[in-house]
């Protein structure tokens, strides 16, 4: 993907050519506050086909080695389209928004497990000004 400007900073592979993903990928990057730290480590972020009818995105958080005693942190997105094509565009970027919100807290803050996370990676959103999404996310999906 071409840089854009958002939150994420540097380039990152995106391997989607979906084009309602690509669009509204691109306005959740472009959501957050300038004054925000951008996040550095996200790696590559896809859109996955895999069946799956409990998870609508995944941030992963890994350490790289790149000599004996040095490594250095990435990160990974995985949205799945099972479910994110089943939400309205603004819950889909309410999803976009809470895993962005996961990977700033694991690159900021201490990186751990996603998913005792979820009200931290929520509110986080809803400070970057996804309030109405993240609603509209919660009358449409139970969780994320
Ligand atoms: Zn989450």
């Amino acid at each position: 993907m071409a840089r854009v400007d958002g939150i994420i900073e540097g380039r990152f592979s995106f391997n989607s050519r979906d084009g309602r993903f690509r669009r509204l990928f691109r306005e959740a990057l472009q959501r957050p506050p300038q004054g925000v730290e951008r996040i550095t480590t996200v790696r590559s972020v896809s859109l996955s086909r895999r069946p799956t009818k409990t998870m609508v995105g995944l941030t992963r958080y890994s350490r790289v080695r790149y000599f004996l005693v040095l490594s250095r942190p990435q990160q990974t997105i995985t949205f799945y389209s099972y479910l994110l094509s089943a939400l309205s565009d603004p819950a889909a970027v309410a999803v976009m928004a809470h895993e962005l919100a996961h990977a700033w807290l694991n690159e900021h803050e201490k990186p751990e497990e996603s998913r005792q996370r979820e009200r931290e990676a929520d509110a986080l959103a809803r400070e970057w000004g996804f309030g109405p999404e993240l609603e509209a996310l919660d009358r449409e999906a139970e969780t994320v």
